[in-house]
């Protein structure tokens, strides 16, 4: 016996005449049915090693998971809930039907997980499992549709949308303010004051440190690094981690949402989106809290953005497309694409080179910006927004790398990856894959931007304004795709420069992209002599900074 079956044994109560729930990873908190009396109520908790071992997910992300499952099984039995914990040894739906073959149909909240949804389909056809809405969510698909009748989608219309109709940071009719977002001012550079947030720490008790050693034993060949320490796992770690980033993030989250440091991975980012994912923490709390502090608007606003808009909608997405594999007919969207493992795999701009091997923290790249981002993401499990999307994924566009390659490394590297919300991040936004289903243009950029918003530069061989091979890339990327993008008002204006530049120079861009992707492709470092002689010595031309 374990530290964990000891703890639920001693917790147990009489299971007998209660009404069961199945509670699935992504609905551990009392909220819907658990809200109710729990001397009624019972709850099926299963572990699924076959889930844990289908992609090698950073062991970090395991942890997440199981330690906060099994917190929970204990937290709500020692509210008097009767818990019936299972380890799937013959697979999800064989427990759950030897389970529900004992306790009669069980209720369970529609998943957000597709993956898991479609894993339990027979059971529910079987009425082994009757599905009811997640109470979790703060939107309908109604909002959705009303908001969003005809792709392309976008998140500002179902932002105002939802903001109204649950008058959320309104007055009467009209926003808080008077304006809907506060984006403009949101755009601050960090450059080391105010101090940025430094993460709480958590001390893991037996239950963590047995899950710990769970998956060092089953899971050691997974990458990425297991820091207990750094996990909320328990009720009272998520009220810390919460507490902490409404007094030492919240104030300064507006106007530094941006920027991105070596000096620190959070900045003033919050880190809850894990527990979001698996409602530790409640989506409507946290927004009734943040709404109720005393807060400058650009940081309330700009939160509540993220998670009554952006959480939301890409969920509606990713529901509305099954998952981007059926994409409504659009000219500027890309058709609806599924490869031989049944993912969704659109690619508008036609990319498929492979990922380098450097995203795997195999070998640096040599560029500063990509090599300090991959190694917070294989130290954590975490980095910000902003590295995901103009680090990561630009960097993956601009040299062509395959959208669904980009995707399936995003869901195994980051401890908040679930397909409903990596896919429609990663091919909706981050390497515009599905076209501009929910994207008005590519978010590509050159090394002014980085080296504007962030100071990887400094640890760089290359210098921004100089040498960097990211700005010849950049041009390369919008001349090889002028066809696609010269119609996209967003970013028709950059393609036309591309397309002005001299000859000299757009083949010596090109030259760059060859290099940087053929050395990346063979697990090399850049050379900053080598990218010099492809752009045959140029001088760096300050018109074209992007
Ligand atoms: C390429 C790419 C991949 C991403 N993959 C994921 C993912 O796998 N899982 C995930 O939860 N988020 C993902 N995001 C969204 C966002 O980057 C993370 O939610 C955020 O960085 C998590 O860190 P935080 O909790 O410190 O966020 P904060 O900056 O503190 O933001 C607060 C919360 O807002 C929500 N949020 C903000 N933007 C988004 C968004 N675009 N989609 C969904 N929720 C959002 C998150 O719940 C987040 O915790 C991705 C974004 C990009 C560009």
């Amino acid at each position: 016996m374990g530290a964990f079956t000891d703890a639920l044994a001693a917790r147990r109560v009489d299971p007998r005449g209660r009404r069961w729930v199945y509670v699935p990873y992504d609905q551990l908190g009392t909220f819907g049915a658990l809200a109710d009396d729990p001397s009624r109520l019972g709850i099926v908790l299963v572990e699924d090693p076959a889930k844990a071992a289908r992609r090698p997910y950073h062991k970090q992300k395991l942890a997440y998971v199981l330690a906060n499952g099994r917190h929970f099984a204990l937290e709500q039995a020692a509210r008097g809930v009767a818990v019936r914990f299972e380890v799937a040894r013959t697979g999800l739906t064989d427990t759950l039907a030897h389970v529900t073959a004992e306790l009669g149909p069980l209720s369970v909240m529609d998943p957000a997980e597709r993956e898991l949804r479609e894993t339990l389909r027979p059971l529910v056809r079987a009425g082994a499992l009757r599905v009811v809405p997640h109470a979790g969510w703060l939107t309908t698909s109604d909002d959705f549709s009303r908001a969003c009748p005809r792709a392309p989608w976008r998140m500002d219309a179902f932002y105002r949308t939802v903001r109204t109709r649950s008058g959320t940071l309104m007055e009467g009719e009209s926003p808080v303010g008077g304006r809907w977002s506060c984006d403009t001012e949101n755009r601050r550079p960090w450059r080391g004051t105010p101090a940025a947030a430094v993460p709480p720490r958590f001390v893991p008790d037996a239950i963590t440190e047995e899950v710990g050693a769970l998956i060092e034993t089953h899971y050691g060949h997974h990458p990425g690094t297991l820091d207990l320490g750094a996990l909320p796992a328990t009720h009272d770690d998520a009220e810390m981690l919460w507490a902490w980033a409404l007094q030492a993030c919240l104030p300064q989250f507006g106007p530094f949402e941006d920027a991105f440091s070596h000096r620190s991975r959070t900045l003033f980012h919050t880190r809850i989106a894990p527990l979001l994912n698996l409602h530790r923490l409640l989506p409507a709390r946290v927004v009734r809290d943040v709404v109720a502090a005393e807060l400058p608007l650009p940081s309330k606003e700009g939160f509540v953005r993220q998670i009554l808009g952006w959480r939301e909608f890409v969920r509606h997405v990713h529901r509305a497309t099954d998952g981007l594999r059926a994409l409504p007919p659009h000219a500027a969207i890309a058709p609806s694409r599924v490869d031989a493992t049944g993912a969704a795999s659109p690619s508008f701009l036609g990319a498929e080179n492979a990922l380098p091997p450097t995203f795997w923290g195999a070998a640096p790249s040599g560029l500063g910006c990509l090599d300090t981002t991959v190694e917070s993401v294989w130290a954590e499990g975490y980095t910000h927004h902003i590295p995901r999307l103009m680090i990561l994924s630009n960097l993956a566009t601009l040299l062509d790398v395959s959208p669904r390659a980009l995707t399936d490394w995003f869901w195994v590297a980051f401890t908040d990856a679930y397909d409903w919300v990596v896919e429609p991040n990663v091919l909706g936004m981050g390497t515009f894959a599905a076209g501009e289903l929910m994207s008005t243009k590519p978010y590509v950029a050159g090394s002014a931007y980085l080296a504007r918003m962030g100071d990887h530069c400094g640890r760089c061989a290359f210098r921004p304004d100089v040498d960097c091979p990211i700005t010849p890339l950049y041009w390369a990327f919008l001349r090889r795709h002028a066809d696609a993008l010269r119609r996209n008002p967003r970013i028709s204006g950059p393609v036309a420069a591309a397309l002005a530049r001299s000859d000299a120079r757009a083949a010596a861009d090109s030259r760059v992209y060859r290099y940087v992707r053929d050395r990346l492709a063979a697990g090399g470092v850049l050379d900053p002599a080598v990218v010099a002689r492809h752009r045959c010595e140029l001088p760096f031309d300050p018109e074209e900074a992007p």
